[in-house]
């Protein structure tokens, strides 16, 4: 007999009758024999709702007590799915993050996981339960209550699965698995049914939603296979695992497009040495999380340095490049919000050349723009503007042939394929 993790998100527990579906799904596993541990989110817009409610007592409140506040959106969640688990006359019980041993650091609203002792899940599974754990929440060694960021309870899913041994941590959310691009963007889209983690890391990485990141580097971390499907459906979604020889690796996996970052310029600083390590001297001061950074050729003594920051940092970002620019005598610094970074990702760019030239090609062909550019071993990022994120995803995908069985790599005069 064996054990599995299930996970529902906000949507699929967003109504009574949806929970009602979802306990149905739950007690069909049981009853297959496998022993089931449930990981359920805040119902539908829940946390948003609470974060709202905040904001009109105080815009900046108090992290510890935002934690108090967010973690009891998953606490109702617990509560009602066991409840529709006792009414189709199966046994469940529910528990707090904090109850079943999520241990984690002190980082409030975004705590990392240290331990997880599941000593009560495993007790409580002996005694035939199904159990149902609250997603996203978890303590401090000294017993505060920590949220683990937004989309959490998908680490805190993965997270359970590896404290158990669980056979596999089935992810239900409301797509049917992880796709080359999003579906609404790219109607011909194809699902991925198989992908490694280092590729879906870097598609978490880079804007497709539908895995949390640190969910997938806890799974990387800790060998925990990921199905990630639809709860409206049966069919299967796509197996997250550790890369094996015959698996079947695409070239390029997907596309992805992440609206969320902001870039900022810094105008007219002096050139000279230092300057760059005092602007993110001060960027990292203030906790404004860095990425993409690129400075423009001097001239005339000054240069200008850009560089993007999730958007949710702006607040701290700005007063730091106030300071940058009384400190090195800038001369503004102004904040482009509008921007997408669009990525292409695939394990096979390691060995294919002319992917990147591929890339720009189609953009240009598209009419985009590119504003930054940075690469990883298996990624190519390109910034543009919003305006032209859909357009630049569609080129993309149709360049490379996303939606057949067979990638596009153009090749290129005078270079062979592959290798
Ligand atoms: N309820 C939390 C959120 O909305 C955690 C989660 O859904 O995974 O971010
Ligand atoms: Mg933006």
């Amino acid at each position: 007999m064996g054990i599995i993790v299930q996970k529902y998100g906000g949507t699929s527990v967003g109504t009574p009758e949806r929970m009602r579906v979802v306990a149905d799904r739950i007690v069909k596993a049981a009853d297959r024999g496998d022993r089931v541990v449930v990981v359920v989110s805040a119902m539908g817009d829940f946390t948003d709702d609470l974060i709202e409610l905040a904001a009109q007592i105080d815009p900046e409140p108090p992290e510890r007590e935002m934690d108090m506040l967010l973690a009891t959106g998953e606490q109702v969640s617990i509560a009602l799915l066991a409840m529709a688990i006792h009414a189709t006359g199966y046994r469940a019980i529910s528990f707090t993050g904090p109850q079943v041993g999520i241990m984690t650091d002190h980082g409030h609203t975004k705590a990392k996981i240290l331990e997880v002792r599941a000593d009560r899940v495993r007790a409580a599974l002996e005694d035939g339960q199904i159990v149902i754990v609250a997603g996203f929440q978890g303590m401090t060694p000294d017993g505060q209550i920590t949220t683990l960021g937004r989309g959490g309870s998908d680490t805190t899913a993965v997270a359970i699965a590896a404290g158990v041994g669980a056979d596999v941590c089935e992810i239900y959310t409301d797509v049917d698995g992880v796709y080359t691009a999003d579906p609404r963007v790219v109607p011909d889209a194809r699902k991925i049914d198989e992908i490694s983690y280092e590729a879906m890391l870097e598609l978490a990485a880079n804007g497709a939603g539908v895995l949390n990141l640190r969910a997938v580097e806890f799974a990387r971390n800790h060998g925990v296979v990921i199905h990630c499907r639809s709860s409206f459906t049966d069919i299967p979604g796509t197996i997250v695992r550790e890369a094996y020889d015959s698996m079947e690796q695409a070239i390029i996996s997907g596309v992805t497009c992440d609206s969320s970052e902001a870039k900022v310029t810094i105008r007219d600083v002096p050139d000279h040495p230092g300057v760059a390590a005092a602007v993110f001297t001060r960027m990292a001061e203030s906790n404004v999380n860095v990425d993409m950074i690129i400075q423009n050729i001097s001239e005339a003594g000054t240069t200008d340095i850009s560089f993007t920051v999730p958007e949710t940092d702006l607040v701290r970002a700005r007063r730091a490049a106030d300071a940058v620019v009384q400190e090195l005598g800038a001369r503004e610094w102004v904040v482009d919000e509008s921007i997408a970074k669009i990525s292409l990702i695939g394990a096979g760019m390691k060995t294919h050349p002319g992917v990147a030239a591929q890339m720009f090609r189609a953009l240009s062909d598209a009419g985009v723009n590119i504003d930054l550019i940075s690469t990883s071993t298996i990624r190519v990022t390109c910034v543009v503007s919003g305006d032209d994120a859909a357009t630049a995803v569609r080129a993309l995908h149709a360049s490379f042939g996303l939606s057949e069985d067979e990638i596009t790599i153009e090749s290129i005069p005078g270079c062979g394929e592959g290798e």
